[in-house]
């Protein structure tokens, strides 16, 4: 450890990419390390033997990556495996491959060394590029890079060392899926990383097993040593180094307690979502990939309530087909368990970001080309997507929705395209349900003026406070600078709401809500005096929700939902919702809440 970190309590901020708290000792896992040799050939006739080498090891890189797939097929979901097969298909391109040979064969050097000009050329052609996405594929070019050095040292395959153990937090540079497999067989405690973000490979599949994770934290490999004692918090996105005893407390303290609330609240999960007076909310799980439907399942979710399609595009080097599109549409509908699913039509652009070129970088993103917008503009596209979620209707309960509804025209019109579709399958005689509910988010502040004519046009209405808080009070919502200013009980928010639910219920629509502020339990009896009926959230905050919805009553609701809207300030607001809460919920927060 170096400069500050050799300070007790040295905390670095980064992102929290998968919640919970891991307290261990450090491994440095870096790769970009390795023992590797370079030389100048002796003479010219040594060029065959290396060009050799170098597709040997190419080879035998190859193999071993189809092994590590077959081993993930049997671990992990889907995800994991197409990533495994882009580095795959970086082994066996052609360009890369002949760059290589050209250098050994124009330069005289060894085939490491040509590799390694190889890796550079590549890493600064994508760090020029403009897109994020494109631009963090690097690190899959140099997972492999780092590959074929290896077996082109002869050395054994690195992977994270059985001797971590228990105890290990895995600390690196970008942790590949592979990896990040690997510590699912050694039950590594968690893992903080340099790079990332919240959509890297890393992240997601840290989610997917639950391992706490904190990405982007820029130079903790600089900072950190092996066997420096640490403390990842992935629910809060920070790492502690080398924490004092007073802070090991504090922490063994709050990991206990984030265990033993989700082992608790966990029982809650088979339970109806019910008041005690009878008043029945239906329960959504918000998923981003189709491998999390067990925990959907396991965390007491009725349905789907949120499906982000959009990753099925992010984590793709080619657009998806129809097939693709439609076999993860299908094993969403046919889950058994879930009584529906909610489909949301792509919603890429914004913060979600997308590699095709054509669309060009804007300055304000939030309030480009992203959502309906994007999809009525590339209609061959939207289609694509149209067809799938039609075909798939066969399977299941399925409702489809809009997002970023903000005026009539474009609900009209994504609901035309729609009904073209599903006409032009059935004259084919394709099966479609004919039991599909359209549905419009509403997360635009034009949208909520407008629902009294958008409710004549669709079965449900489905609030995303997320982006709806953004643009109501005008917080871009990932700039951390404006982030204190984001108050989902902000009386505007709030009246917002109240009237989207208003014109909903008297127009006979059920209102639903897929923003984050639907699982937050400060602001589950606000939600149910609001009377909204379905709250869909991520599911591992389903139990501790449900437990507090049986806990409380409608009446009750009402009556401080009627309190909350008399006050004119969200100071006045919070400050008043928190203490009635903390009184009526006395176990279920604790002091940071
Ligand atoms: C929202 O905006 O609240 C929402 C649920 O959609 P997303 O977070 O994907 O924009
Ligand atoms: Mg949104």
């Amino acid at each position: 450890m170096n400069g500050d970190a050799e300070k007790r309590d040295y905390v670095i901020k980064g992102i929290g990419v998968s919640p919970g708290i891991a307290i261990g000792k450090a491994y440095l896992f870096d790769r970009f390390d390795a023992k590797v040799s370079f030389y100048k050939l002796r003479d010219k006739s040594l060029v065959s033997k290396e060009i050799k080498r170098l597709r040997n090891a190419l080879k035998e890189s190859e193999h071993q990556l189809r092994e590590i797939k077959n081993k993930l097929s049997e671990l992990a979901g889907r995800e994991p495996l197409y990533i495994i097969d882009v580095h795959i298909m970086i082994l066996k391109d052609r360009m890369f491959l002949n760059h290589t040979v050209n250098y050994i064969k124009e330069m005289g050097v060894n085939a490491e060394w040509a590799l390694r000009m190889t890796i550079d050329r590549y890493r600064e052609i994508f760090e020029k590029v403009d897109d994020e996405y494109l631009r963090g594929r690097i690190s899959d070019i140099r997972y492999v890079g780092q590959m074929i050095l290896r077996n082109l040292a002869g050395e054994d395959r690195e992977a994270i060392p059985p001797d971590v153990g228990e105890r290990g937090i895995i600390i690196a540079v970008d942790l590949s899926p592979a990896d990040t497999a690997q510590m699912m067989i050694n039950k590594v405690l968690g893992f903080a990383t340099d790079m990332g973000g919240k959509t890297s490979h890393t992240a997601i599949v840290a989610r997917a097993v639950e391992i706490p994770a904190v990405v982007g934290l820029e130079s903790i490999t600089r900072v950190v040593k092996t066997n420096d004692d640490i403390i990842v918090d992935g629910s809060m996105g920070m790492v502690v180094v080398n924490p004092s005893p007073e802070m090991l407390r504090r922490y063994e303290y709050k990991k206990r307690h984030f265990e033993e609330d989700k082992e608790y609240f966990l029982r809650y999960a088979p339970l109806p979502a019910v008041t005690k007076d009878n008043y029945k909310v239906e329960i959504g799980g918000n998923i981003e990939f189709v491998e999390e439907i067990p925990s959907v399942l396991v965390h007491g979710a009725d349905g789907i309530g949120l499906y982000r399609t959009e990753y099925i595009y992010i984590n793709k080097e080619q657009l998806p087909t129809e097939e693709e599109h439609f076999d993860h549409y299908r094993r969403v509908v046919s889950a058994e368990g879930l009584r529906w699913a909610t489909i949301r039509t792509f919603d890429l652009g914004g913060d979600k970001f997308f590699s095709d070129p054509k669309l060009a970088k804007e300055m304000n993103p939030q309030m480009g080309l992203r959502a309906i917008r994007l999809c009525l503009r590339e209609v061959d596209l939207f289609k694509v997507q149209l067809r799938a979620i039609a075909r798939a209707s066969a399977f299941g309960k399925t409702r489809i929705m809009f997002p970023m509804i903000s005026g009539i025209e474009e609900l009209r019109e994504a609901k035309r395209i729609f009904c073209e579709v599903k006409e032009e399958l059935r004259r084919k005689g394709v099966a479609v349900g004919d039991d599909i509910e359209m549905g419009a988010m509403i997360e635009v502040p034009s949208a909520v003026m407008m629902a009294e004519e958008l409710a004549k046009e669709v079965d449900f209405f489905s609030i995303g406070t997320n982006d709806l808080i953004q643009y109501a009070l005008a917080i871009d919502r990932i700039n951390e600078r404006v982030t204190y200013l984001y108050e989902p009980l902000h009386p505007a928010v709030l009246k917002l709401i109240k009237h989207v639910v208003d014109v909903g219920h008297r127009r006979g629509i059920p209102v639903a809500m897929c923003g984050e502020m639907a699982g937050e339990p400060m602001y589950i009896m606000v939600l149910l005096g609001l009377e909204i009926d379905e709250l869909s959230m991520n599911p591992l905050a389903i139990p501790k929700v449900k437990k507090m919805i049986r806990g409380s009553t409608l009446k009750e609701s009402r009556e401080l939902l009627e309190r909350v809207m008399k006050f004119s300030s969200a100071a006045e607001i919070r400050e008043f919702v928190t203490r009635i809460m903390r009184e009526r919920f006395p176990g279920e927060f604790r002091l940071e809440d």
